[in-house]
């Protein structure tokens, strides 16, 4: 059977400073959900944990308070709304989480591409393709280091511009293979739920290939995948589900392939 696009995991409202659209809120989110036919969707606004000790200095403040204000979430007839966040990790790799604190949330997408940030999640400015593919894999593999419930723990956007903008896909050819290989057979063992949000109605086909090609290796590892439309505005839902079939069909997955949580 496909994998049914009937969920959203990754999705931001006005909590997170990112987004500058006061009509994204869980009550529009809903809408959205249901419009959709989603049995599931998860709210993931950015946290930082003010609890856990980091020598990075946050600019934008996504504290414990702020992000459980949207509490309780509104509930639909065939809609279950989730309560989840938006993890990083600084530049010496500390979770941005207490256990404590992720006991409170049904789902964590970590955020292991936030490479954009100077001063956070990367000590100085990335400058080439080279230096951000090796980050890709120091970053990802901290990560899967943890002692985390991976049953509810999500990488975010593997392959997005955050990486190192426009030349985010430069970057992308130069993962090496065998790494990757490495790198998804843990995610695997692990059970951690694999993003998919990249926007392939846009793309050429040369883009295609190469962004989709590290998701291949995934499904090829035994990857398990959610969708994540990562969206920050009303505007840009329109097209949302259009998005995850093409996504669906082009990486040919299967109900099988699907996240636990989000079934
Ligand atoms: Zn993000
Ligand atoms: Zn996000």
């Amino acid at each position: 059977m496909r994998f049914a696009a009937d969920h959203d995991f990754h999705i931001h409202s006005t909590v997170s400073s990112c987004c500058h659209d006061p009509a994204q809120t869980p009550e529009a989110l809903l809408r959205y959900a249901e419009e959709n036919g989603y049995r599931k969707i998860c709210l993931t606004n950015h946290f930082w944990d003010e609890t856990v000790k980091s020598e990075a200095e946050w600019i934008d403040k996504h504290y414990f308070e702020p992000v459980c204000s949207v509490l309780p979430l509104p509930q639909g007839e065939n809609t279950q709304f989730l309560f989840g966040a938006e993890a990083d990790m600084d530049y010496n790799f500390v979770f941005g989480i207490s256990p404590e604190r992720l006991q409170k949330f049904d789902f964590v997408t970590v955020a292991t591409t936030h490479m954009h940030l100077d001063g956070n999640t990367v000590k100085t400015k990335i400058q080439t393709p080279e230096e951000a593919a090796e980050l890709w894999f120091e970053r990802n593999e901290a990560l899967l280091k943890k002692d985390l419930p991976w049953h509810k723990i999500g990488i975010a956007h593997l392959t997005c511009g955050h990486i190192l903008k426009e030349r985010t896909p430069e970057v992308v050819k130069l993962l090496d293979e065998k790494k990757m290989y490495a790198f998804f057979s843990d995610c695997a063992a692990k059970g951690v739920g694999i993003e998919l949000n990249m926007k392939t109605l846009n793309m050429s086909n040369e883009e295609k290939e190469i962004l989709l090609h590290p998701y291949h290796v995934a499904k090829d590892c035994g990857c398990k995948f959610y969708l994540g439309s990562d969206s920050h505005k009303q505007a840009v839902l329109a097209d949302v589900k259009q998005n995850f079939e093409d996504v669906i069909t082009l990486l040919d997955l299967k109900e099988s392939d699907k996240f636990a949580l989000c079934r």
